[in-house]
């Protein structure tokens, strides 16, 4: 038997309200107690978390493993090889669990890269969270990044290719529910990539598999269309109304909103997406802000998910912006994924019986949000790493991704 013991930091367990001083006991990559009475038992292994806190391993809920963090013109990610994406890949995943991620849903990728990524980390042979993924998320021919997704047309070709990428290794599916970033002439809308007919006939087939019905979707038709039929997490939620966030809220339906990648950091200068991306992404801010709003006063449960230039920190501190409270927020990057993903019996509190995956970080991320990127060690399956020697490497190498993965801020700092 291994024995680690963690003493001396607060500890968010995700389940008691805030943090308080205790002990976290580890063996043989489970969560083994944890203690209240200020003891410290014997270890193999003692960690002193002083001046920190003990958080659950936090959970990315919108990541492609294959293509985030890459700076220029978008298109580009497809002329780019397999081995090529490979590469980035397995760099993505190490400075994710470098950031005290030890679960992360990939939603999406070009050739099912990130499938076989997602294998390769589950089963041991590279450094990661864990990861589920969608396959090629669905979408109506030619519409939004029908490049990167399977095209289907009709009910029955929704069908089909659910089925499809169920028999390619998806964990859950995706649909391409609305287009991005077209604002529709009056507006207020972005345009549903489906009929009513095709989404149901879809998630009807996803629930046959008894998988998780998501998508990305922002317009008020075609996130009402996914609510009618069953969606269980949406993604972006650019222009939710307060009826709709409602009506989330009662059905238990989560929102990743990724406004960290839409609302700062796809137009951060250091992702060079250029004039015309910024131009076309910038009126989808202030919709977006209000769709968060609306979440948060309806009592909707976020998913923190950092999309493909996002920083987790500040996706983190967004939130609270817009009106989350701080203990809530660090829910939405432990507990609700877990629960969201239906994972919560291995992921996401601090509780006996559940993987040991633990992230330490410096600071009170309750207070400051940004202590979520000074992680000074993240223990997976009970593994424990250094976070400054994960990407130590990384540091070295001019095209440093690690520094892409952090706020401008703390980049700056580092
Ligand atoms: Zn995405």
């Amino acid at each position: 038997m291994t024995r680690t013991v963690i003493h001396g930091g607060a500890v968010f367990d995700g389940i008691a309200r805030g943090s308080r001083p205790a002990t976290v006991v580890l063996e043989d990559g489970l969560i083994a107690d944890v203690l209240d009475d200020g003891s410290v038992p014997a270890a193999d292994v003692t960690i002193d978390a002083s001046g920190g806190t003990v958080l659950p391993g936090l959970t990315n809920a919108h990541v492609h493993l294959s293509f985030m963090y890459m700076t220029g013109d978008v298109s580009k990610v497809l002329t780019r090889g397999d081995a090529d994406l490979y590469a980035h890949a397995f760099r993505v995943s190490k400075v994710l669990l470098a950031q005290g991620i030890t679960l992360a849903r990939d939603m999406a990728g070009p050739r099912g890269i990130h499938l076989a990524v997602r294998d390769i980390i589950n089963d041991g042979r590279l450094l990661g969270p864990t990861v589920i993924a969608c396959g090629s998320p669905l979408v109506a021919s030619g519409r939004h990044a029908w490049s990167v997704c399977m095209e289907a047309d009709g009910p029955d070709e929704m069908i089909a290719a659910v089925r499809q990428q169920f028999k390619e290794g998806a964990d859950f599916i995706k649909l391409m529910a609305s287009d991005d970033p077209v604002v529709a002439p009056d507006g207020t809308h972005t345009l549903p990539g489906f009929s009513a007919e095709e989404v149901a006939a879809a998630y009807a087939e996803v629930r046959r598999h008894g998988a998780l019905a998501c998508c990305h979707v922002m317009g008020e038709e075609a996130i009402r269309t996914v609510l009618d039929n069953g969606a269980d997490i949406i993604d972006h939620g650019h222009y939710l109304t307060d009826e709709l966030a409602r009506r989330m809220a009662a059905d238990g339906v989560y929102l990743t909103p990724t406004i960290s990648s839409y609302d700062v950091q796809t137009t951060h200068p250091r992702f060079d997406r250029g004039q015309v991306w910024a131009d076309r992404h910038t009126p989808l801010i202030p919709p977006h802000k209000s769709a968060v709003r609306a979440a948060i006063d309806a009592g909707v449960k976020m998913l923190v998910g950092t999309d493909t230039v996002g920083c987790f920190a500040e996706e983190v501190a967004l939130l609270r912006e817009a009106g989350m409270d701080p203990h809530d927020s660090l829910l939405a990057c432990t507990r609700w994924p877990a629960e969201a993903f239906r994972m919560a019996d291995r992921h996401g509190t601090i509780a006996p019986g559940l993987r040991a995956d633990i992230a330490i970080v410096d600071g009170d991320p309750l207070a400051d949000p940004y202590a979520l990127e000074q992680v000074r060690q993240v223990i997976k399956g009970g593994e424990i790493y250094e976070s400054a020697q994960l990407v130590a490497d990384e540091r070295r190498l001019s095209k440093n991704i690690w520094e892409l993965a952090l706020s401008p801020k703390s980049a700056d700092a580092g």
